[in-house]
């Protein structure tokens, strides 16, 4: 039986944001020239689109690398492990189609999912929330759907976790909900606005969890882009300072006195980012203190690389409430001589994680094994990798949180400004927090520019 991990659902139906436009000047748009900031998916796949419909593009990205929170990592014998996006869902239809149109072969990365709580181990088949949970999640995912302005708006008011407790759901059903939709949000259900959580689960279907990972790596998506964009179109360590929008260009500042300019521009960093420019009045004021507000998610990976094969279950991880949410065999599923298990924790749990040192890290790791009596086994680790995208100097964090402020946030970037544009995840409405986020922004703010 599918059980709550596994019904992980998404969003399927747009939020409709207000679409205004600054007052745009005319400009033909044959060979118009556009500077797209952020190398990450969003900004590679608008410059690649943009391309393809014959304007001309220049991307400038901070660091010396492509990608963003693409982040795969190859071991010597080809091991790939994803440390930032890692699965590609079944309802992730504009990430697949993408990904055929490149040539990239996609492999199963699905697990099943044991649930060890309260020092006990269950096999994914022994849990689940209650019937009565069950009924009332599938009555509130069509009430939604029928939802007056002012009812959302009220479920904005609270936090998914307050919605819920008003719901009566029992004890133990709020107890596994809190554990497995932290894995999904990032951060605890408290910090989630029913709103959005209600977006989430009304448009989903009851699908078995069908997930995917690039069998090559996730990162081969920006570096397929990059290739057809060509490096000359690209620029690496281009810090971007300062933005004016003036003389019907646009001019950007970046760090070592470097200047772009074009006749638009799309924006693809995160919130942090963003608020780290230089607007020189490009945008309208009122919408920093929103911005200001916004949240970004905390998730921290370990990957502990083994040199021989580990006995387990391959396709199965284990959620628990111990200071590790989240143990899977990453390499399920390759043919290398390296195994790689993995530790992931979110919200609380990951800020906690990366105070611990190594030898702790390990100690804790081997312990919650042990407890679990799963059949991963620990055995001393050649390499152990971490990545903790909130000290990521260019996203503090792994994805927006769907907060109280999500729907200002995305009304915000609903709109262009003069010739500025955005796009990036925390853009989009669906699956924000996701490739398919991203890649669904892309996709709109070519439609807006090529609209004009
Ligand atoms: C740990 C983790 C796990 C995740 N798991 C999944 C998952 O399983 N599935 C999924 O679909 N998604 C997942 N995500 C989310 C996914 O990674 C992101 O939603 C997506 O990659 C965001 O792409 P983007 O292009 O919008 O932003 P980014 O990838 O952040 O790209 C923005 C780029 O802008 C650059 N930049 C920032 N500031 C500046 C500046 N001043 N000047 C120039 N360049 C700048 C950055 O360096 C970066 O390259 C995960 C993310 C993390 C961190």
């Amino acid at each position: 039986m599918e059980n709550l991990w596994d019904r992980r659902v998404f969003v399927k139906q747009m939020f409709t944001g207000s679409m205004g436009l600054w007052a745009l000047p005319y400009l033909s748009l044959k060979k118009s020239k556009v500077i797209v900031l952020g190398g990450g998916i969003s900004g590679l796949l608008t410059a690649y689109l943009l391309q393809e419909k014959g304007f001309e593009v220049q991307v400038l990205e901070a660091k010396n690398k492509l990608g963003g929170r693409i982040l795969t990592h190859k071991t010597e014998s080809s091991a790939v492990i994803e440390l930032g996006a890692e699965w590609i869902g079944r309802e992730h239809t504009s990430t697949l189609a993408l990904c055929r149109k490149l040539g990239l072969e996609m492999s199963d990365h699905a697990f099943k999912t044991s649930l060890f709580t309260k020092n006990t181990l269950q096999k994914p088949s022994e849990w689940d929330i209650s019937q009565e949970g069950i009924a009332k999640i599938q009555t509130f995912q069509n009430d939604f759907l029928s939802a007056t302005r002012e009812q959302r708006q009220a479920l904005n008011q609270i936090s998914w976790m307050e919605y819920l407790e008003s719901l009566r759901f029992s004890v133990d059903d709020l107890y596994l909900l809190s554990l497995a939709e932290k894995m999904e949000y990032g951060t605890e259900i408290y910090n989630i606005s029913a709103l959005q959580a209600m977006q989430v689960m009304a448009n989903s279907q009851n699908s078995a969890h069908d997930d995917f990972r690039i069998t090559k790596g996730n990162i081969t998506l920006p570096e397929t882009l990059a290739n057809k964009i060509g490096n000359e179109n690209i620029k690496l360590n281009q810090k971007v300072l300062g933005i004016e929008n003036k003389n019907k260009q646009v001019t950007v500042r970046c760090a070592k006195n470097q200047v772009f300019t074009g006749d638009f521009l799309v924006c693809s960093l995160p919130i942090p980012a963003i608020l780290n420019i230089k607007w020189n009045g490009a945008l309208p004021k009122n919408i920093f203190p929103i911005l200001e507000n916004s949240k970004y998610a905390s998730i921290s990976k370990s990957a502990y690389i083994f040199d021989n094969s580990i006995k387990r279950n391959d396709d199965q991880q284990v959620l628990t409430d111990c200071e590790i949410d989240l143990i899977y065999h990453a390499t399920q599923n390759q043919d290398t001589k390296n195994k790689v298990l993995m530790a992931s924790s979110s919200g609380r749990n990951s800020k906690l994680w990366d105070l611990y040192n190594e030898s702790q890290k390990q100690e804790i790791f081997k312990r919650i094994l042990q407890n679990t009596k799963s059949n991963f086994i620990w055995q001393n680790p050649s390499q152990a990798l971490h990545s903790n995208w909130n000290q990521d100097e260019f996203s503090k964090g792994a994805f927006i949180c769907q907060d109280f402020n999500f729907q200002k946030v995305n009304e915000i970037f609903s709109c262009s400004y003069n010739k500025i544009f955005f796009a990036g995840e925390h853009t989009n409405s669906i699956m924000p927090n996701t490739i398919e986020g991203a890649i669904r922004s892309s996709e709109k703010v070519v439609e807006m520019i090529t609209k004009l």
